[in-house]
């Protein structure tokens, strides 16, 4: 049974959700789980994990850890990992998650899995499983030695709800100076675009072939659903509409009434920010599409003949 060492990430002042899925993952496990929560001024994040199934969350808590730097942080998981001897360090796959998790496994030379969604006992090894070619494969990755490092997508594991209740233990010796000085958060001007509020979306994907389709194709149905428009990551990311356009793991998280997905393929990060919905439709070509996993309506089918045939309809019904 592998001892596992969570590094919980804080968020508005709080567990990120991403860390209670690491502690679903680590519990699924087995063995001992042990936590990080990282900061300054964190007792009561840390006393919360407690709470959450985190088992005895260390707490490295230094003004100095007060703002995340690369150095600051992986000191503090390397005096975790010292004091736990873990087999298997979990990182939720976040931006902060990835600068971290290559410098432990560096700085302990050791071996790293990425993008993991599942982890598998076999025997006496873990086998880590991550998603490949649109989640048409998944790789199955075995990492010798000890401890391992694994970053774990958002939204591959449900949040652990069970109330078993650990202790906190202070993790001393974490602060110091660090080589990466912080200089300031800048948040993105807040758009007239907020997902976050819409009751219906529908958002389109690299399916819809080119930026002119979205307002040719896609739009006559966002306004006969008097909805608003969301995007695949890859549309944005190509210009074709605003980030704030986004749904998913980098994007907006949302969860309208419905949810119509226009030729999204159905990327696990996307479906991070969408799988809440209450009623999902999705119109994609390939049967296969995992976005089908998580639709309550599936439509296998061309979407050029799809939508302009669902937008007329909904037109018609709505005496337009
Ligand atoms: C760190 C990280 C963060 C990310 N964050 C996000 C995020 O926030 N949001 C996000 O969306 N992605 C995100 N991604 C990208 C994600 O992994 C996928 O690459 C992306 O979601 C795929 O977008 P897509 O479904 O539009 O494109 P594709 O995967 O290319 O899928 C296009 C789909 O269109 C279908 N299609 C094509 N033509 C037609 C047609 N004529 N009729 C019907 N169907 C058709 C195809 O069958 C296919 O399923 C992130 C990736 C990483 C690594």
């Amino acid at each position: 049974m592998a001892k596992t060492l969570i590094v919980a990430e804080i968020q508005k002042g709080g567990l990120r959700e991403a860390t209670l899925e690491l502690v679903t993952l680590a519990r699924k496990l087995g063995g001992e789980v042990a936590s990080l929560v990282i900061g300054s001024g964190v007792g009561a994040v840390a006393e919360d994990l407690a709470k959450k199934g985190g088992g005895k969350v260390l707490l490295a808590d230094d003004p100095s850890l007060a703002v995340y730097t690369a150095d600051g942080h992986a000191r503090a998981i390397r005096k975790a990992i010292d004091a736990e001897k873990p087999d298997l360090v979990l990182i939720s796959n976040t931006p902060s998650g990835w600068d971290l998790a290559g410098k432990v496994a560096a700085a302990l030379d050791c071996g790293i899995a990425t993008d993991v969604i599942r982890i598998e006992q076999d025997g006496a090894d873990l086998v880590f499983v991550r998603r490949m070619f649109n989640a048409k494969f998944d790789a199955r990755l075995r990492v010798s030695g000890s401890p391992r490092v694994a970053t774990v997508q958002p939204g591959a594991n449900e949040a652990y709800t069970g109330g078993e209740t650990g202790s906190v233990v202070k993790l001393d010796g974490v602060g110091g100076e660090s080589r990466t000085k912080f200089v300031e958060v800048r948040v993105a001007p807040a758009g007239g675009h907020d997902l976050t509020k819409a009751e219906i979306i529908v958002s389109g994907g690299r399916g819809l072939q080119k930026p002119e389709n979205f307002e040719a194709v896609l739009k006559p149905l966002v306004e006969a659903l008097g909805a608003q428009m969301g995007a695949s990551r890859p549309v944005v990311d190509a210009g074709w509409l605003p980030h704030e356009y986004q749904v998913g793991s980098s994007g907006q998280v949302v969860s309208p009434k419905l949810y119509v997905a226009v030729g999204i393929s159905g990327a696990i990060q996307h479906l991070v920010g969408m799988k809440s919905s209450n009623f999902i439709i999705a119109i994609n070509k390939d049967a296969d599409a995992p976005i089908f996993e998580v639709a309550d309506v599936g439509i296998v089918g061309d979407l050029f003949e799809i939508v302009p045939a669902l937008a007329a309809a909904v037109k018609k019904a709505k005496g337009g």
